[in-house]
């Protein structure tokens, strides 16, 4: 049985005050369902990460990092390693999301390192993976998803990649207003699930958590849930008001 998760990733936006002020409305509106089977998740910017920490000291909520470089230390100027974000607090890291692949020029290649250099701090890697518009107009989702599992995930064995929760992120959905529809989402969730059990065994694909991102909002959230593969959801522009995220949390329960 997979526990149902729900992450929210800020990208680059709040400030002091309302990175902790949203933070706190987050615990509290969710402080009911704490005793429920839900993993939460919120993902500030790296500046806030370390107020967010201690706001939700002794909570139910878990935090993510955006990023991470996959050296441990050195002369990296820029860069934040594994064991800076395990010293404030942190426990997911997003890796390979469609903004760092597309905007910023993150390789497969990279996106491997980091998620290698994640696991091995002790961080446990949200894999974003998923097609442009142009590659589902083509008939390409399949091949994309499995060049980028097959590249990012390349070296690491069952055991490692129990540590992971993939996050099927179609592009054309992300930040656009427009969601995969339950089926497309599911359809996408079966096939990297089979892929997983293909490239590992059929236990670790069972037990692998596979979130949809993709323009969630409260009223979407539930009918993807409702999907057999769909595990949970990745939520960037709605996990940024309070009450969407929150109603977003109650439909994953
Ligand atoms: C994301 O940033 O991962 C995301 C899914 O964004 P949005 O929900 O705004 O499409």
């Amino acid at each position: 049985m997979r526990r149902p998760f729900v992450a929210g990733n800020w990208k680059m936006n709040t400030d002091t005050h309302t990175s902790v002020d949203l933070t706190k409305r987050i615990a509290t509106g969710s402080s009911e369902v704490a005793g429920h089977s839900v993993t939460i998740a919120v993902c500030p910017p790296f500046t806030y990460l370390q107020s967010v920490t201690k706001a939700l000291s002794a909570s139910h909520i878990a935090v993510g990092a955006q990023d991470v470089y996959f050296e441990s230390n050195g002369a990296f100027t820029g860069e934040i390693s594994t064991s800076m974000l395990k010293d404030i607090g942190c426990t997911y890291i997003l890796c390979g999301h469609s903004e760092r692949r597309h905007v910023i020029g993150e390789t497969d290649e990279l996106i491997n390192k980091k998620a290698a250099a994640a696991i091995a701090g002790g961080l446990l890697p949200i894999l974003c993976i998923g097609e442009l518009l142009a590659e589902r107009d083509a008939d390409q989702t399949g091949q994309v998803i499995t060049r980028q599992l097959k590249s990012n995930l390349a070296g690491l064995s069952a055991e490692k990649v129990s540590a992971v929760t993939i996050a099927y992120e179609p592009v054309w959905a992300i930040g656009t207003g427009r969601t995969a529809t339950p089926q497309q989402a599911q359809e996408a969730h079966s096939f990297i699930r089979e892929l997983i059990a293909q490239m590992y065994d059929e236990e670790l694909a069972e037990e692998i958590r596979i979130l949809y991102g993709g323009s969630v909002k409260p009223d979407s959230a539930e009918s993807l849930m409702r999907q057999n593969d769909v595990d949970g959801l990745l939520v960037g522009g709605a996990s940024l008001k309070a009450d969407d995220f929150l109603a977003i949390i109650q439909a994953a329960i």
